[in-house]
This record gives C-alpha cells, sequence and structure tokens, in this order.
C-alpha cells in the first residue's frame, strides 16, 4: 500500500478554526505566530530514490540544489528557521518528510520537484482541500517562482493546481509543491542545467515563501561579475604560469596554465565583494584529456579559505559551479587556483563569475 493510500484523519480540522484569521501577509497577522517563523523545505526524492532522469539530469540532484540554495538566501532576509528533509544524497521516505515537519512545528512547507511526463513549464500543488493558508501560501510562491525562471528563459505556466499529494495532505501546515519543468523535455532540461537558472528558481522559492511570511526586508540586490585572467589589476599569478590560446574553449583570448607541484604558486582573481553575503562561484576553464584531475580551487570566505578540486579534463567551456559561499564585503583575492596537486596534467586559470544568491 502506497503511503498516499493512508487513510487520514488530517489537519483540516485543526486548520478550520484557524482560517477565519488570517489577513496578508498570512503569517505575519497571525498573532499565533509571534515567534521566529519555522520554514520547512523538501527536496524531493534523493538516496536510492532518484525520482525523474533523462537529459544527464537527475531529479534527487536538482531538487537538493534548488532548496539548498532557497534555504541560504532565504535566511540572508533574517528572522527565519529553516529546516529540511535532507541536505545530501540521502533517502528519506514521505512519511519521515511530514512527520519531520509536523514534529518540529514548522509555519510551512515547501516540497521541490522536478516534472516529467512529457509537458513542459512549471506548475504548482496545493491539497485538494485546501485551507485558507495553503491558498495564501500557493498564491504567494507560484507567480514569484514563475517570475524567477523567465528572468533566465522562455518558461510556460501551467499554473497553480490541486492533489491529493501525500506531503500536502500529511503536513498539519500550509503546503506547496512545486514542479520545476520537465527533465524529459529538452529545452527545459537545458534551462535545468544552467547554473543561473537553478539560482532563480531558487530565488523565486524564497521570495516567495517571504512574502507569504511577510519578512522584512528585499531580496539581496541582483549582483553578478566575470573577472578573466586578462582584466586589469584582477588576476595575478607567477612567471610559472604560461598564457595559452590553444584550445578554442577559452575565455577571452587566452588562458593560463602551469604544471603541478606541491606548492601552492596559486593564480588569483580578485573580486570587490559589495556586501556580505551569499555567494556562488563559478569558473570557466578549456577542458583537455590531458589538464588536471583535481585542480585545486581556493575560496577565500568569511570563515576562512576553502578548497574544491575541479576536474578539468572535461567539461570545459562553460560556466561550472564551485560551490555557494558566505563571503564577507570586501575588495581581496578571491578565487585562487593552486597548483598543489599530486594529481598530473596542467592546472588551468582562465576565468571566474560570481553571482550573488
Ligand atoms: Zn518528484
Amino acid at each position: 500500500m502506497s503511503s498516499s493510500d493512508r487513510p487520514h484523519l488530517r489537519r483540516r480540522t485543526l486548520l478550520a478554526a484557524a482560517a477565519g484569521a488570517l489577513v496578508a501577509p498570512a503569517f505575519a497577522g497571525s498573532p499565533a505566530h509571534a515567534a521566529v517563523p519555522k520554514v520547512y523545505i523538501d527536496p524531493g526524492h534523493g538516496g536510492t530514490d532518484p525520482g525523474a532522469g533523462a537529459n544527464g539530469l537527475q531529479e534527487k540532484n536538482l531538487t537538493l540544489a534548488i532548496s539548498l540554495q532557497a534555504r541560504d538566501i532565504l535566511l540572508g532576509y533574517g528572522g527565519v528557521e529553516v529546516r529540511m528533509s535532507r541536505t545530501s544524497d540521502i533517502t528519506r521516505s514521505l512519511a519521515y518528510r511530514t512527520d519531520d515537519a509536523n514534529a518540529w512545528g514548522a509555519n510551512l512547507f515547501v516540497s521541490v520537484h522536478i516534472n516529467s511526463g512529457g509537458g513542459t513549464g512549471f506548475e504548482s500543488y496545493r491539497y485538494t482541500a485546501p485551507g485558507s493558508g495553503d491558498i495564501a501560501l500557493h498564491n504567494a510562491l507560484h507567480p514569484r517562482v514563475l517570475a524567477g525562471m523567465r528572468s533566465i528563459g522562455s518558461v510556460t505556466d501551467r499554473g497553480q493546481k490541486s492533489a491529493n499529494f501525500h506531503v500536502l495532505r500529511e503536513t498539519t501546515m500550509p503546503a506547496v509543491l512545486t514542479e520545476n519543468l520537465f527533465i524529459d523535455t529538452l529545452a527545459d532540461a537545458n534551462l535545468l542545467k544552467r547554473a543561473d537558472f537553478i539560482t532563480a528558481v531558487a530565488r523565486g522559492h524564497a521570495q516567495g515563501i517571504a512574502a507569504y511570511l511577510g519578512l522584512g526586508g528585499t531580496t539581496p540586490p541582483a549582483y553578478s561579475t566575470i573577472v578573466d585572467n586578462a582584466t586589469a589589476g584582477r588576476f595575478t599569478a607567477s612567471g610559472n604560469w604560461s598564457s595559452s590560446a590553444y584550445s578554442s574553449q577559452r575565455y577571452g583570448t587566452e588562458y593560463r596554465f602551469a604544471d603541478p607541484v606541491l606548492a601552492s604558486d596559486s593564480a588569483w582573481f580578485k573580486v570587490n565583494i559589495p556586501a556580505a553575503g551569499n555567494y556562488r562561484v563559478d569558473v570557466w576553464y578549456p577542458a583537455d584529456p590531458g589538464y588536471n584531475s583535481a585542480a585545486p580551487h581556493v575560496v577565500a570566505t568569511a570563515s576562512g579559505n576553502q578548497t574544491v578540486h575541479v576536474d578539468q579534463r572535461s567539461g570545459g567551456g562553460a560556466w561550472r559551479s564551485i560551490g555557494t559561499f558566505n563571503l564577507a564585503a570586501g575588495d581581496r583575492d578571491l578565487v585562487g587556483v593552486s597548483r598543489w596537486t599530486s594529481a598530473p596534467g596542467y592546472v588551468i586559470a582562465d576565468a571566474v563569475r560570481v553571482t550573488r544568491v
């Protein structure tokens, strides 16, 4: 018996009493919610349940990437707590997800999914017998996620729908489930492959949740900058780093390369971070089967240097995210490509992009 077939006493009786008290913004108007609001974000699938898969993508990875960034952006507003059903690639039952949110006392629940089955576009769901909180959350979330998507590309609005999904029925708080494009439709998959699209979808979720909660402040201003190895005053490297225009996958007219050696001798990209916050760092390199499989990239974060190893043998000629980092404000050497790796092959320093999320 599937979990969606469970008989349900369900929360609707609980919500009925409170339904009349809600005003816009729905959450802020309710005196019962005077404490710091608790947001539960549920990245669909995970672990042994990959969800849908097509076009080289797996639903469980996309839902986690969107949810982690949505959490980080939401925490940037302040005055909110966020809990997630998972923060890594682990298996969670549907019952775990709703039991955990209910036990924690979440004030709202958002489940993030990717669609499949041959359609295109964005749709979202609330329960078939919604409370007014479900409707208010749905109305706040749907247009903001859609607007985020449309800031990057053309996306069909499939509308706000209702369904008897487990996570919508068994949660005792307002709940919405989003289906963020179709993994098995090429045009949709091509958007889902873009780091800037994932960030825009995450930002839309955070903005919708913040609007529903009536959180003060606004989303951080958009900021994105690219530093190339030829950008004046923003790239430094020792004479051990040579220039090349050999690969057509280069960013700009040339890139730098150096032999690996057991010493740092980093090439540095300098970035002026406008304000403390969370930023995604993307790197661009030309790939070659003979390049380094573990090129160390050092990011100077607010809590110290973090190193991410990049396989430069493949995936070149495009922006590749190496993660989202909390960064302090200020102008400094921010991203370094170190030569310190025991893996063979040239390490490459070409360009970095830093985007506020
Ligand atoms: Zn799903």
